[in-house]
């Protein structure tokens, strides 16, 4: 048996890896655990660690082993840690993850997050490793309103799982199929969070805009976004990942009516060549993404683009590659996240030939990530003298007496000194001074 903890609560440490997802789902695990966990700063200081793991990027599961190695060492110092892996790796792997010398205490999959405490105290009580990675059907409703204290700009889950299928993806197999949350319990919670000072909601899909298909009577994501533009309180939305090919008429236009809907959108291209396009099992055409970029344009012409881009998938030939540039010239997306492929095993595009040697991958890469630089600091430039309006939502990284803020198009404003009359929380209008490589510098219009 493990010794009990007589402290009145323990500390836990959540090291969580890649998407906004995962950073919601450790939020919903801090506030699961909160009756007998506090955050730890530290590692070294924690009774708890739990490594979130995504599937979706570099070499995963090297990672996560090694992780559990280094924490091997610090067990040995503290024999009462205890030590939970979870998110898609762990939804992967499943008990692997707890066996030999630095194994995992507990295993939880990503649609069994409610049971970690459940899992810690089987722990505690000596029942040997937890193992939790069964599928389950339908909603895993959690604590609403979670989140620590009063935060300005939240996340809320609206959807998961995903219906798509891309060769190179993960997330159909580890989260499974695309499940709608019931939307008055979206609202409640962020009913809750508008009354604790959410000012900003962004709603989260692995694919969001297509919420609502599976929900009787049906409800469309426009139709949810209505009812939540309509919550006191909530100043901005936002949302994220849109799906290219279910971004539709009706988007189009409530994005362009809705004062409240942020003017921004990810478009995740993912390669600017049809050939490709079809390898990779997306559904639409890059002449079809050209096309709702110019309808988002012609009706918000101030929006931001942004997207994701995957260098040297399988079959990618260098004029693919060189299609891909010239979409980011047409488009001018303001960022970009982009990759070298990387194959997830599990997947279509894990079995495919013609595979891009490794440096062909990296100098397309470099060359891309240029190309984005120079666009991303035109977009910049072009805000240099406007006036803007911005939520102040943290203090700038370099220094934290300076208040931070975003604007409509997801841009962070750094101001230029502290402003005692400003907190977090506020919308103002600022004057854009200056630009940094991400960033812009912005002085308060009095
Ligand atoms: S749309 Fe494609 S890339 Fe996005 S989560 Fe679904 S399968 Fe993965």
């Amino acid at each position: 048996m493990r010794e009990k903890s007589h402290n009145l609560r323990g500390k836990v440490y959540i090291r969580t890896f890649g998407c906004q997802m995962n950073e919601y789902d450790t939020l919903k695990l801090l506030k699961l655990l909160e009756g007998d966990y506090e955050a730890a700063g530290t590692p070294d200081e924690a009774d708890l660690i739990v490594i979130n793991t995504c599937s979706v990027r570099e070499k995963p599961e090297h990672k996560v082993y090694s992780l559990l190695g280094e924490i091997g060492a610090l067990k040995a110092k503290k024999p009462g840690l205890i030590v939970g892996v979870g998110g898609c790796v762990a939804q992967q792997e499943g008990e692997k993850l707890a066996s030999g010398r630095n194994g995992a205490d507990f295993v939880f999959g990503t649609h069994n997050i409610s049971l970690v405490p459940h899992l810690v105290r089987n722990v505690k009580e000596g029942r040997g490793a937890q193992i939790a990675i069964d599928y389950r059907d339908g909603w895993e409703e959690l604590p609403l309103g979670f989140g620590e204290g009063s935060r300005v700009s939240v996340y809320v889950a609206i959807s998961r799982g995903c219906n798509k299928n891309c060769s190179f993806c993960i997330v159909p197999r580890t989260r499974g199929p695309e499940v709608s949350r019931d939307p008055e319990e979206i609202l409640r919670e962020i009913r809750i969070l508008a009354a604790r000072g959410a000012k900003e909601v962004i709603l989260l899909g692995q694919t969001v805009n297509s919420y609502g298909r599976d929900l009787k009577p049906r409800l469309s994501f426009v139709g949810l976004m209505e009812r939540i533009a309509g919550i006191d309180g909530i100043e901005r939305i936002r949302f994220t990942s849109p799906h290219p090919q279910e971004v539709r008429d009706d988007l189009i236009a409530f994005m362009a009516e809705c004062g409240k809907v942020c003017k921004h959108i990810h478009m995740p291209l993912q390669s600017g060549s049809d050939k490709v396009l079809k390898l990779m099992n997306r559904n639409y055409r890059v002449g079809r993404f050209l096309q709702i970029i110019d309808q988002l344009r012609d009706r918000i012409p101030d929006i931001a683009i942004s997207t994701d881009l995957i260098v040297g998938f399988p079959g990618e030939s260098k004029a693919d590659f060189e299609m891909t540039l010239d979409v980011m010239d047409r488009v001018r997306f303001s960022s970009s996240y982009s990759f070298a492929f990387s194959p997830r095993p599990g997947t279509k595009a894990a079995e495919m030939k013609d595979v891009v040697p490794q440096e062909e991958k990296a100098s397309r890469l470099k060359i891309l990530q240029s190309r984005q630089m120079d666009h991303t600091s035109a977009f910049l430039e072009g805000w240099i003298g406007k006036d803007v309006e911005i939520l102040i939502d943290g203090s700038s990284a370099s220094d934290t007496n300076i208040l931070r803020g975003r604007t409509s198009q997801n841009t962070v404003v750094n101001l230029d000194r502290p402003y005692a009359d400003l907190r977090e929380g506020m919308i103002v209008s600022v004057r854009i001074i200056g630009k940094a490589k991400n960033t812009l510098k912005g002085a308060l219009v009095i």
